[in-house]
């Protein structure tokens, strides 16, 4: 999109859908986010969640703004979404069961063409246009939040799958009969490993611990406090608290071997991890157990496991934004098929 000196940027309107809050925000089409706001999300039942999604929006727009009116919308949502980029299939971590036709509530109530995907996929839109994709035409971007999800990139394309599912590595079975999961199965690697997963089992171990009058742990404390996350669970861990150690070890023994095996599966250049989970020590720890368990070709050609040069909490906002810039040169194609 050409914007002449002196001119108002143009900006889209992007919209980052995860399982505990909405990020909306106007995005020029470099990734600057000019102006964003959070919303929570709403996940008593598709129907609430549906209409935390299209009042975040009507806010967001509601409200004063010196730019431009928002050219389209993009929006990221955890879950599935269709290939054409209009309906919200399923999701399990927001109780949607049902298609949600997004993108047609999107025009009909705020007037915004646009397109929908998975946040994921998005935000790895995001990281192959802005961020790692200027360094290298294969890696994987992996998402290590509250859940866990990959962004596959091949030859320059992020790998969608016959239904736009591709990347759920989250429930990639790590450990037969492990911990249950949201899918229904037991031993993914989201149980085990994602924010959400290492707080669960720490819930549990605690509870169990209590039962039978176990040793007791700084785990409790930072659970009445409502501190428990990954990192300070991994930081409890490194002080010697010995349920830490355990609940720790067992996730980023679970990490690595999913790491490996998409390393082997798929043969990257460079693996870039987002999401809130990630620090230094983690990055040191899967660097290792790639260096000892991947096959050695594999390995080779692995330049790197390093945090996504964007901001972390700008994303999927910014992922989000460039659906809608895609969304905007295919119109201009379609108008001008020899251009
Ligand atoms: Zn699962």
């Amino acid at each position: 999109m050409s914007q002449l000196q002196g001119e108002i940027p143009p900006v889209v309107l992007g919209v980052d859908v995860g399982s505990t809050k909405i990020l909306v925000g106007y995005v020029e089409e470099d990734g600057t986010v000019c102006r964003s706001q959070c919303y929570p999300m709403n996940r008593r039942n598709q129907q609430a969640a549906v209409a935390a999604v299209t009042s975040a929006v009507g806010d967001f727009l509601g409200q004063p703004w010196a730019g431009g009116a928002p050219l389209a919308f993009g929006m990221g949502l955890v879950g599935q979404t269709d290939l054409a980029g209009r309906t919200w299939i399923q999701c399990m971590n927001i109780p949607v069961r049902r298609p949600v036709p997004i993108a047609d509530l999107m025009a009909e109530r705020h007037g915004l063409g646009g397109r929908i995907d998975n946040d994921v996929h998005a935000a790895t839109l995001a990281e192959l246009r802005l961020g790692a994709g200027r360094q290298t035409d294969d890696f994987i971007y992996l998402n290590l939040g509250t859940g866990i999800a990959a962004g596959l990139v091949c030859g320059g394309r992020l790998v969608r799958g016959a239904s736009n599912y591709a990347g759920e590595i989250g429930h990639q079975v790590v450990e037969p009969d492990g911990a249950p999961c949201d899918c229904g199965r037991r031993g993914c690697l989201e149980p085990l490993a994602s924010g959400g997963g290492v707080i669960a089992r720490v819930r549990e171990a605690l509870g169990d611990a209590r039962s039978a009058t176990g040793p007791s742990s700084v785990l409790q404390e930072l659970s009445v406090q409502g501190r428990l996350s990954f990192s300070t669970v991994c930081q409890a861990a490194r002080n010697g608290d010995s349920l830490a150690e355990r609940i720790a070890d067992r996730a980023l023994r679970a990490l690595g071997i999913a790491l490996v095996n998409l390393i082997n599966l798929l043969n990257p250049r460079l693996v870039v991890l987002g999401g809130g989970a990630v620090e230094d020590r983690l990055i040191a720890h899967l660097a290792q157990w790639v260096e000892r368990e991947a096959l050695p070709a594999a390995r080779a050609a692995l330049e790197g496991i390093v945090p996504s040069p964007l901001k972390p909490d700008w994303v999927g906002l910014i992922g989000a934004a460039c659906l809608a810039w895609d969304h905007l040169r295919d119109q201009e194609r379609s108008r001008d098929p020899c251009g």
